[in-house]
C-alpha cells in the first residue's frame, strides 16, 4: 500500500495496516481513534492537542473548494451570488466529515515521515 492509499483508507502511516479510525462509523463520534496502531503499537496521540495542525490542513481544502465551486458557478454556468452559496453549503454538509478525517490521516502521515521522534515512539 503507497502513502496516498494510505492516507485515503484511513492506515497506520507507520505499518499501513491498522486502522486510524474504530470501526464502524458514529456519527455523534466521527473523529473516535483507538489510542495505539493494533498492528504496531504507534501512538496515535502522543501529546494533547497533537491534531491541531490537521485543522490548518481541512481549512485549506476547504477554502480552495469553496471558491473553486463559487468561481466555477459564477464565472463559468453564471449563477448569482446567492446560489452559488447555496451549493457551498450543501457540499459543505455532504463532505463535512469527510474532510476532517482526511486531514488528520494526512497530518499523521505527515507528521510520520518527518518527525523522527514520533517515528521512533511506540
Ligand atoms: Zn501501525
Amino acid at each position: 500500500m503507497n502513502v496516498m492509499s494510505s492516507i485515503w483508507n484511513y492506515k497506520c502511516p507507520r505499518c499501513r495496516k491498522g486502522d486510524l479510525f474504530i470501526k464502524p462509523f458514529e456519527i455523534k463520534n466521527p473523529l473516535n481513534m483507538p489510542d495505539r496502531c493494533s498492528n504496531c503499537d504507534l501512538n496515535y496521540s502522543p501529546e494533547p492537542g497533537y491534531y491541531f495542525g490537521a485543522m490548518f490542513i481541512s481549512y485549506g481544502w476547504t477554502v480552495w473548494t469553496i471558491l473553486a465551486i463559487v468561481g466555477f458557478c459564477m464565472l463559468v454556468l453564471d449563477w448569482t451570488v446567492e446560489a452559488s452559496f447555496g451549493l457551498v453549503v450543501f457540499v459543505s454538509a455532504l463532505s463535512y466529515f469527510f474532510i476532517m478525517r482526511i486531514s488528520r490521516s494526512m497530518y499523521i502521515h505527515m507528521d510520520v515521515r518527518f518527525d523522527k521522534k514520533h517515528k521512533e515512539t511506540t
